[in-house]
């Protein structure tokens, strides 16, 4: 019997970033030192190989996601890629209308770009979501304004994973020929995304979360049906058809296009074997911890749970664990002052349950004998500090 040896620290935090795959480092490293030409260049051999390697990359991340190559465009991540859709389709559309529809659980790339747009002209429309975290497709029917341009909502969530119902909401904006744009940064990669079938018009999504480089992303933009039309945010020699200028991160290209490829064959067996594992540990925090977990159990990303331990802070939880188990608080940190999450508030949590909430994220490299630990290690500090706050109060 082979033993598997538990290295510490353990990484629970998926969710915030990836390992490179080696099968991805491997694939990237000639683009450093042996083929660094310019993709741009059309002199040399050198700049044909560079482009050969970005089309290749282009077809990979098109072919997950279900779109035309010539519909990608390349950013440093998702936080540029939502930056470009929304202040370029805004800028481009503004004759036609100046209203957006978004939601209160966006990822601050959406939220405080939309809010952005609305000191330079627009009007907001953020939708509440459910106990469960989501978003009801009749309300953003009911938003729905003549002055209406574009619908921003989420694929998934990168606090809870609760997926959106994200085909109902594409079926309504194409009827009201409003475009969608959906973030699906955590979702890409992990689950089935198909721009076609879920009437996306615009998608942001990034390299590392699924186990590619960072500062690697892209945007989806359709081409047909309608055509979308953006403003280039950053201008310079035209790349990217002209919505995206600056020399490519070839190397950055070729790991995320390898990532994708990597993900369409791995995907489905990842998710079987992250959510058990999700679910094991869910269940035994559940059973013995007086814990509960945020967002919907059903719609969900397989690798995420996100859980209030009632009456203990996460904070103090962390840092008796973070020596040896990596995870992440549902608060969001600004530089001076904690904030309770904005996600969990928008799902009806008050400061105290907010502040109680940890995300685990697995990944496809966690195993059962990191889970085991991580149950034991939590539960112990759980119990630790509840007994601790219990003779506080006797005492
Ligand atoms: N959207 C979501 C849902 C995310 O989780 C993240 C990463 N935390 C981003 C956008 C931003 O991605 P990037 O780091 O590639 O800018």
């Amino acid at each position: 019997m082979i033993l598997n040896m538990l290295k510490l620290p353990v990484y629970l935090d998926h969710n915030a970033t990836t390992p490179c795959d080696p099968r991805v480092v491997e694939a990237m490293l000639p683009f450093f030192s042996l083929q660094y030409g310019n993709a741009a260049s059309r002199n040399h051999s050198f700049g044909w190989q560079a482009e050969e390697a970005v089309n290749q990359a282009r077809e990979q991340i098109a072919s997950l996601i279900g779109a035309h190559p010539k519909e990608i465009i390349f950013t440093s991540g998702a936080t540029e890629s939502a930056n470009l859709a929304l202040r370029g389709a805004f800028e481009t559309y503004l004759s036609k209308g100046n209203h957006i529809i978004t939601t209160t659980i966006e990822h601050k790339s959406v939220l405080d770009t939309c809010r952005h747009l609305e000191t330079v002209g627009g009007k907001l429309t953020i939708l509440p979501v459910n106990t469960k975290g989501l978003v009801d497709p009749d309300e953003v029917e009911a938003a729905i304004t003549p002055e209406t341009i574009l619908v921003a909502i989420q694929f998934a969530n990168n606090e809870t994973g609760t997926i959106q119902p994200v085909k109902q909401i594409g079926e309504i904006a194409k009827k009201h020929g409003v475009l969608f744009f959906s973030d699906a940064t955590q979702a890409t990669g992990k689950i089935p995304v198909n721009v076609i079938s879920a009437d996306i018009d615009l998608m942001s999504f990034s390299a590392h979360k699924i186990y590619g480089p960072k500062g690697s992303g892209a945007l989806y933009v359709r081409r047909k049906n309608p055509r979308v039309k953006l403003k280039a945010q950053i201008l310079g020699g035209g790349h990217e058809n002209n919505l995206r200028s600056g020399t490519l991160n070839v190397p950055g290209i070729v790991g995320f296009g390898t990532a994708c490829a990597l993900a369409a064959i791995e995907m489905d067996i990842i998710a079987t074997t992250t959510s058990c594992l999700r679910d094991r540990l869910e269940n035994a925090f559940i059973a013995t911890n007086h814990a509960t977990v945020n967002g919907s159990r059903t719609s969900r990303l397989p690798h995420v749970t996100n859980i209030s331990f009632t009456g203990i802070e996460a904070e103090a939880l962390i840092m008796g664990i973070n020596k040896n188990i990596a995870v992440s608080s549902g608060a969001a940190c600004t530089s001076a002052t904690i904030e309770p999450s904005h996600v969990l508030k928008a799902l009806g949590l008050n400061d105290q349950q907010a502040f109680s909430s940890i995300r685990f994220g697995l990944g496809k490299n966690t195993t059962d004998e990191e889970i085991d630990y991580t149950i034991k290690l939590v539960s112990e500090t759980v119990n630790n500090l509840r007994s601790i706050a219990h003779s506080a109060i006797t005492a």
